[in-house]
């Protein structure tokens, strides 16, 4: 029998019975690959040449368990645009959790493999599309070096699934440090007994902070934490204009990945407003406000920890306020040091803070592509505009102020700045040719993205900008 590799250790599964319902697959027609991640394959430890093997194909499509996994779908609760709903894995299987040669323990999930008890009306299964779009986009925030779930592989099923029309099912391979979500935790605080919080948060720790482990005051550490990687994480987020598009609490991991890439998108001119889902009709989740919701998010986690926290409710909700407030000052100092990388500059001024307001108000009253902007200024180029001149001779004293040599100031900028973004309209191409069956765009487009900063001239083309009739570009999530 081919050995693909799994080294599986079930902690999950572990856990008390009331965040998980076992599993039995829902096996498909007729899988067929389409993609497979070598490179992720190779750092999991898996073995490369069994990744196109009927046994493989068998187990992407749900069809087999692999040996030592132990199939279940995760409950947990979320806050959806602001309204409390019990969810759970409604059509995502936990396989188990695989180590990898490093030790390293990931989930490994089937997002799209069949109706679970947690389904409610829908159908459990998902589109090519949108999981050829989640392996994409994933994969392009990793290149970016911004924490995310990751994408091992996609099949289709050979099955039709009907939304507004039919369309072919698939199959996503998807890897995470864990599926813990605050939401999670807000059905354990909910449906949960004190003992099965406990142990729930017990888990968190021992998988994702382990140094916390037997400390005095472990959970309220657990909160502050979880703050803080959701600090860096939304700074690097604002900082390549990536908006997540559904960022409810079911949405948002304990260990700080980027998770669910639904109605996602990167934002091309720059506007704080900018909204590309098309169910957040009140703007809701726009880039402007995703810092202020994903510390609503944490104040959602924060109130189901706090019988954990102290016994005192009013210490509780004391000491967890203490640590929210240091959601903003956290996520503030990440952003400036990042914007002064993506500027170049190395040392720190007072006045730096209004120099980066001056470039982000001319973009947005100049309508500036966000990303291209950056790169222009990586590559020397200024604009013909008599204000962005101004800005410009300004930041060029700024940057003689500090005694970095050139040379340094332009390869720091070239590491934080992206010569390229999934661009929408590109996304959508190779996602079209490639439900159509050509999947040479989608190949081309990925790996052109899985080396943002190298600043090639192929990248050049992808580097345009659309027409203008789709900056009305909207994203569709659920399918
Ligand atoms: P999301 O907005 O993608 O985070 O999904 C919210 C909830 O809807 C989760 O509990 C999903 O498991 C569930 N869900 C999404 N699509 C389906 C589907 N086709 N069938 C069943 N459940 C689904
Ligand atoms: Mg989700
Ligand atoms: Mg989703």
């Amino acid at each position: 029998m081919i050995n693909i590799g799994w080294r599986f250790d079930n902690s999950y599964a572990r856990l008390p019975h009331t965040f998980f319902a076992a599993m039995a697959l829902n096996p498909v027609e007729e899988p067929k690959l389409v993609i497979v991640n070598e490179q992720l394959a190779s750092t999991l430890g898996l073995n490369l040449t069994a990744l196109h093997s009927e046994e493989a194909l068998q187990e992407f499509a749900g069809n087999k368990s692999p040996i030592g996994s132990s199939p279940l779908a995760q409950a947990y609760a979320g806050h959806q645009f602001g309204h409390f709903n019990m969810l759970g894995d409604g059509r995502a299987i936990l396989l188990g959790e695989h180590i990898t040669a490093e030790n390293e323990r990931v989930d490994i999930q089937l997002k799209g493999a069949g109706r679970t008890p947690f389904s409610r009306g829908g159908d459990g299964r998902a589109a090519l599309g949108p999981m050829l779009r989640e392996y994409m986009i994933s994969e392009a925030m990793y290149a970016l070096g911004i924490p995310t779930t990751r994408s091992l592989a996609v099949v289709t099923t050979g099955e039709k699934i009907m939304r507004e029309q039919a369309l072919q099912g698939a199959i996503l391979t998807r890897i995470a440090k864990s599926h813990l979500r605050v939401g999670t935790f807000q059905y354990a605080a909910r449906w949960g007994t004190g003992e099965e919080l406990k142990a729930l948060a017990d888990y968190a720790i021992e998988r994702h902070f382990p140094a916390l482990q037997h400390e005095e005051q472990c959970y309220m550490k657990l909160l502050e934490g979880v703050i803080e990687r959701q600090a860096e994480l939304l700074a690097k987020w604002q900082l390549v204009g990536f908006i997540h598009g559904v960022m409810n609490t079911d949405n948002m991991t304990i260990s700080g990945e980027t998770i669910d890439y639904g109605p996602c998108a990167f934002m091309d001119k720059y506007d704080p407003q900018t909204v590309f889902s098309s169910i957040d009709t009140q703007g809701r989740y726009a880039y402007q406000n995703q810092p202020n919701m994903a510390f609503w998010n944490l104040a959602r986690f924060a109130e189901s920890l706090l019988s954990l926290i102290h016994p005192d409710s009013e210490q509780a909700v004391e000491m967890a306020q203490r640590a929210l407030r240091q959601f903003p000052k956290l996520y503030e100092a990440n952003w400036l040091a990042g914007m002064r990388l993506k500027l170049g500059f190395i040392t720190e001024e007072p006045q730096d803070i209004e120099l980066i307001d001056e470039l982000l108000q001319w973009m947005q009253a100049n309508e500036a592509d966000y990303t291209n902007t950056f790169r222009a200024l990586t590559l020397g180029q200024v604009e013909e505009n008599e204000a962005f001149k101004q800005w410009s001779s300004r930041w060029q004293e700024r940057l003689q102020r500090q005694a970095q040599p050139l040379e340094l100031v332009q390869q720091t900028m070239r590491q934080h700045n992206p010569a390229i973004i999934a661009r929408n309209h590109r996304v959508e191409e190779a996602l079209s040719a490639a439900e159509q069956g050509d999947l040479l765009p989608f190949q081309q487009l990925l790996k052109v993205l899985a080396q943002p900063f190298a600043y090639t001239d192929e990248q050049e083309r992808y580097a345009t900008l659309p027409p203008a009739s789709s900056c009305t570009y909207k994203t569709f999530c659920g399918t």
